[in-house]
């Protein structure tokens, strides 16, 4: 089924997952995947190439989902250096496996490429979206970001540039992770302003170890708000109590998004079914409650 199906009949309920380091097994993915099915998600998202994964397991992990678990797969797809008959190959793959949506993306510049132009058939992940457009039909999800992607010349021309990328043929759009739901509360307004209306889900991340989630906001430029940053600096030596309340601050979150409204969550698990277990647990009862609304 098309994921943006699932969008009528908000809010959606979807989690991510990676794959292992290139050479290694698949072994943990399945088990992650098993574990997670448990939670009956609409779908699951796999990336592509991002935090050193394989780019060549995102297929298999996608065919896996959506053709044993019999769950929606996403399959997420870069573009940056690659040429369009590597694209085409994939594209090839995923139709073969019965996968029918695509997160498009234009994926980050290797650190030692610098600013330097592109030596590749695609600059943006519109030109990616553009392509599969033209040589196949799937249903199409994008990035986009609360705080403003880290390259954009401005807030407002990564705005614009949005607009474009939705108006190239995207069904749905997931957002980068924020710890702070006043940054997405105020980018919805925004979307509105550029009559950006497709639906939007937002991007939690339960964050359980300190130098990880500094790591990660710096290269993608979420911000850690005082609320959080107390947290952090509180019991970054104790393991099981920032545990604790980096999942206790994601529920909090999500109940505050769901209550308002959004049209969906995108857990990020870092492949930690029991994190994702123990948050989902915490909204047993109000995803009752919004299925019985809806
Ligand atoms: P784009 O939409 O192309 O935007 C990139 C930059 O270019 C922005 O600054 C934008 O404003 C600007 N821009 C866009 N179009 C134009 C234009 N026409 N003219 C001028 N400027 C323009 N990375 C991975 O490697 N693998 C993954 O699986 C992965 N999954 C992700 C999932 C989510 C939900 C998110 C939020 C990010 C993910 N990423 C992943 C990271 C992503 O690849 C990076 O953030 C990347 O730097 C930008 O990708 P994009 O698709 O948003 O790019």
């Amino acid at each position: 089924m098309r994921i943006k199906e699932y969008y009528q009949n908000k809010p959606v309920f979807s989690l991510e997952i990676f794959p292992p380091k290139p050479g290694s097994p698949l072994d943990g993915v399945m088990a992650t995947i098993d574990a997670l099915s448990v939670l009956r998600p609409d779908f699951i998202s796999v990336t592509y190439g991002a935090a050193g994964g394989s780019r060549s397991h995102t297929v298999a992990i996608a065919d896996t989902i959506k053709n044993k678990y019999g769950i929606e797969a996403l399959a997420h797809l870069t573009c940056i250096n690659s040429t369009k008959a590597e694209v085409a190959a994939i594209l090839d793959r995923l139709q073969k496996a019965k996968i029918e949506n695509i997160l498009a993306l234009r994926g980050d510049r290797p650190a030692d490429q610098g600013a330097a132009p592109l030596a590749t058939d695609f600059q943006y992940a519109s030109d990616l979206i553009k392509y599969i457009k033209s040589t196949a039909d799937f249903c199409i999800g994008a990035a986009c970001y609360p705080e403003v992607h880290t390259e954009a010349e401005s807030a407002e021309a990564d705005l614009r540039n949005l607009k474009i990328k939705v108006e190239t043929g995207v069904d749905f759009l997931i957002t980068q992770l924020f710890l702070d739901n006043n940054l997405f509360y105020a980018f919805q307004e925004k979307l509105a302003k550029m009559q950006i209306r497709v639906p939007v889900a937002a991007g939690i991340m339960p964050v359980l170890n300190k130098k990880q989630i500094e790591r990660i906001t710096s290269l993608c430029g979420a911000s850690i708000p005082p609320k959080f940053r107390r947290i952090l600096d509180r019991y970054e030596h104790n393991p099981e109590a920032l545990k604790e309340a980096g999942i206790a601050y994601a529920t909090e979150q999500i109940i505050d998004l769901l209550s308002s409204g959004v049209d969906g969550i995108h857990l990020y698990t870092m492949n930690r079914p029991e994190v994702a277990k123990q948050i989902f647990a915490q909204i047993t009862g109000i995803r009752k409650h919004l299925k019985a609304e809806a």
